[in-house]
């Protein structure tokens, strides 16, 4: 197949263009490098089946025949969709629209990366996709959550009104290399003060849960909805619940670090609770996530040693 994967630079998107041309396929990443980076797909640049387009997807755009639409096109970590608030916003209505527009013109089948941010703050737990969620439409979350929201009804809306072929995963939170060193998200963050030897700054009283998902398993699972026929949303995500300040003690484990830990103010409207209900995903696809926080965390070192000594060369 020719593919199309918006967003195919960021830390998902590039982990899927590597499955998508093992799998045989030619792929076109259409990126506009927001939060993205053309490094996260280096080691596929002597791929002749991989073409990596500069594409902003706000603005309608071809890229000529293709069978599948993966639109994966949205900055994803709080401390990124915060700064670029109204270019969230128009990457999940004006750039899903115009996804959405190529897969109609063409004919082709549309995987859309929702979110567990559709849930909220979710007052119900764990969270099965039968729930609607419980969002503040004007808190500082609300521009993420809001566009993904947005998304989904319009990814199912092309199929009601137009016919367009469409799946729906609603993502939970996902880690492993290439996360970006800055990007804010929890991972990425403890593990970057551990190597540093800083304090981890752990929000809150660090008792809101979240639940982790290692990344070759969550592409495992995209691969396995993308060829299933069901189109209504499907949650992928590891459903072990961790509280952040038992995440915070793996990272200190796995680093070997001595680092403290310092509280500091959870941000608005920061879920308390989030743990995805895979009864779906095990009985649809067969899916089963296999890798474990501690082990993942492991095998996120490397990539985290390097990532930090390439930052200190550079200041
Ligand atoms: P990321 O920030 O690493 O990747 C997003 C990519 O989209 C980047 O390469 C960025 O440059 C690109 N992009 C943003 N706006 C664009 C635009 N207007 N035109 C073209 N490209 C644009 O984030 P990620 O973690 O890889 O997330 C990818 C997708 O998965 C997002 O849609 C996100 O909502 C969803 N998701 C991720 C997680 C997670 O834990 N990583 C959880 C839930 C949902
Ligand atoms: N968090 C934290 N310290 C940090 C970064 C995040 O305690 O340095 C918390 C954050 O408040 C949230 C959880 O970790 O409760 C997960 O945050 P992240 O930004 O990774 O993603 P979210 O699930 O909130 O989208």
């Amino acid at each position: 197949m020719r593919v199309l994967v918006t967003g195919g630079a960021g830390f998902l998107g590039s982990y899927l263009c590597e499955a998508l041309l093992a799998e045989g396929h030619s792929v076109i990443v259409a990126d506009n490098f927001l939060t993205g980076r053309a490094a996260n797909l280096a080691h596929l640049s002597h791929e002749s089946r991989l073409e990596l387009r500069w594409l902003d997807i706000i603005k309608p755009f071809d890229p000529g025949a293709v069978d599948y639409v993966f639109h994966f096109a949205s900055p994803a970590s709080p401390v990124d969709y915060m700064v670029h608030g109204v270019e969230t916003l128009e990457v999940g209505s004006l750039g899903t629209f115009n996804c959405l527009e190529v897969a109609r013109r063409y004919g082709a089948r549309f995987f859309l990366a929702s979110t567990s941010e559709c849930y909220g703050d979710p007052l119900e737990h764990p969270q099965k996709e039968t729930y609607w969620g419980h969002v503040n439409p004007i808190g500082p979350r609300s521009v993420y959550d809001e566009a993904k929201r947005f998304t989904e009804a319009a990814t199912v809306a092309y199929r009601r009104y137009h016919n367009v072929d469409t799946r729906i995963v609603r993502i939970f939170n996902t880690y492993g290399p290439r996360l970006q060193l800055n990007d804010g998200r929890v991972v990425s963050n403890f593990m970057k003060q551990a190597l540093r030897g800083e304090d981890l700054t752990v929000y809150g009283d660090g008792h809101q849960t979240r639940s982790f998902c290692y990344v070759s398993d969550e592409i495992d699972g995209f691969i396995r909805l993308s060829k299933s026929n069901e189109h209504l949303p499907v949650n992928i995500g590891n459903p072990n619940e961790f509280t952040i300040l038992e995440c915070a003690q793996l990272v200190l484990k796995v680093t070997g670090s001595k680092s403290k830990i310092r509280y500091e103010p959870l941000p608005q409207d920061d879920p308390k609770q989030r743990q995805p209900d895979i009864t779906k995903a095990r009985q649809l696809l067969g899916w089963e996530p296999k890798v474990g926080l501690e082990t993942g965390l492991r095998l996120s070192l490397d990539y985290f040693q390097k990532a930090v000594a390439e930052e200190v060369a550079a200041s």
